[in-house]
């Protein structure tokens, strides 16, 4: 169980490389039990290198990615990390030029990143949205969520996603 990071440094503080993203996803994601994201098979191989997986059953390989919000981007974990703490450590928002220029990466990401962390803060789960959900979420903003104050809204937000990081 990872506790609630103080601060930015002590978040790269416990995820200094890939390598320690990569397990903690997984410990997230399969903290259940080992499954397959394309069979949902539970005889799964380990491969050397720490991030590839291999399927017992349907003998497709795959990363811990797969299946998740996380998936279709070479984003590293780390970024998609620090974004996730500086959402839920600046109450008021971040921009989504704010996390570009901060992160290193274009606007493009970043608005990708905001709208899949939204996602995940609204399913409280890190797997990836199912096609055409995008709607969805706009229903979401425009709905449910007028009805609370967006004060409300954000803090929720905010602390779902804490919860999603620290969850394993
Ligand atoms: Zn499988």
């Amino acid at each position: 169980m990872l506790k609630n990071f103080d601060s930015l440094f002590d978040l790269m503080d416990a995820f200094p490389d890939e390598q320690t993203c990569v397990d903690h996803l997984r410990s997230i994601r399969w903290k259940d039990g080992e499954y397959c994201p394309h069979c949902g098979g539970n005889k799964i191989y380990h491969f050397s290198d720490r991030k590839t997986f291999k399927c017992g059953d349907c003998r497709q390989r795959f990363s811990i990615k797969v299946g998740t919000i996380f998936e279709d981007t070479k984003l590293p974990l780390r970024k998609w990390f620090m974004a996730i703490w500086m959402i839920t450590n600046h109450p008021k928002g971040i921009a989504s030029v704010t996390l570009a220029k901060d992160l290193k990466i274009t606007q493009k990401s970043a608005w990708f990143v905001l709208h899949r962390l939204r996602h995940a803060a609204r399913t409280m789960s890190f797997n990836a949205p199912l096609k055409g959900d995008t709607e969805a979420d706009t229903t979401f903003v425009g709905g449910r969520e007028r009805n609370k104050t967006l004060k409300t809204a954000r803090a929720a937000h905010r602390a779902a996603l804490a919860r999603l990081l620290c969850s394993a």
